[in-house]
């Protein structure tokens, strides 16, 4: 009742200060020993439940990184420079607190959203108002299954790569299928939390999603970060659903 009172009252950017403001509470109350989150430095007792089909243990309390978010955070901060250079960042649907701390380390960094008040400016990945080859990195975390025309998304992603560029891309992939399954027909949330597993997908990739990138001719790597954790880490980061957390990376090389 509350959230709908909030939502037919107040701005979508208010609501979301607001609700920073009570995570805050909410971080403290999950205080513990048991988990860590690298995205808001903190350790909790537990991780909440989160996604249409819950998965526990999945979302910081305090700051909301699920394990896709954490897992990139490590990897980015461990294997590359972008925290240790300036360099120029475009960051889709920015995740709130990998969001700030890249902020906070770059001066050329720069957040977007197709919807208003979610980032820095509002940009459609499939036509992007950006110059070719304007970023060193960019990171693009489970959007691609969300977007109509994903081989524009994808042309745009490596147009604004500068060479030598970066971009890091996420997605939920069905690992048991080799083909991507996108059906045009469904369209209803519950049809497509049905076949594809959350209601606002509009496909799930299957394995041949690494080839979906390749369009770019680009170098494209599948990585598989999380093995290199131990199974102790796993468990105190809620990392190793493979299904989410593959990162693949595109190097621009001309
Ligand atoms: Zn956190």
């Amino acid at each position: 009742m509350i959230k709908m009172i909030l939502r037919y009252f107040v701005k979508k950017k208010y609501r979301l200060v607001i609700r920073r403001i009570l995570n805050n509470f909410r971080g403290f109350y999950y205080l513990g020993s048991k988990f860590y989150c690298i995205c808001c430095n903190r350790s909790f007792r537990e991780f909440l439940p989160f996604g249409n089909i819950k998965r526990a243990n999945a979302k910081c309390p305090k700051c909301e990184s699920l394990e896709r978010t954490r897992l990139l955070q490590f990897y980015l901060k461990n294997e590359t420079d972008i925290y240790f250079e300036d360099r120029a960042i475009l960051h889709f649907a920015p995740e709130y607190m990998l969001s700030r701390r890249l902020k906070e380390s770059s001066k050329k960094y720069i957040s977007v959203d197709i919807e208003k008040d979610l980032a820095d400016r509002v940009e459609d990945i499939q036509n992007l108002s950006f110059k070719d080859m304007t970023f060193d990195y960019v990171i693009c975390s489970c959007v691609l299954g969300h977007v109509s025309d994903e081989t524009k998304a994808i042309d745009e992603i490596y147009r604004v790569l500068k060479i030598g560029g970066k971009a890091f891309i996420l997605t939920v992939i069905d690992l048991n299928r080799l083909d991507t399954y996108e059906d045009k027909n469904i369209i209803t949330d519950s049809n497509r939390l049905k076949f594809y597993g959350e209601k606002d997908l509009l496909r799930l990739h299957g394995r041949d999603f690494i080839n979906r990138l390749k369009r770019t001719n680009g170098i494209v790597r599948e990585i598989d970060y999380a093995q290199s954790f131990s199974d102790d880490d796993k468990k105190r980061y809620s990392l190793g659903n493979k299904e989410r957390e593959l990162i693949f990376e595109i190097e621009r090389i001309g």
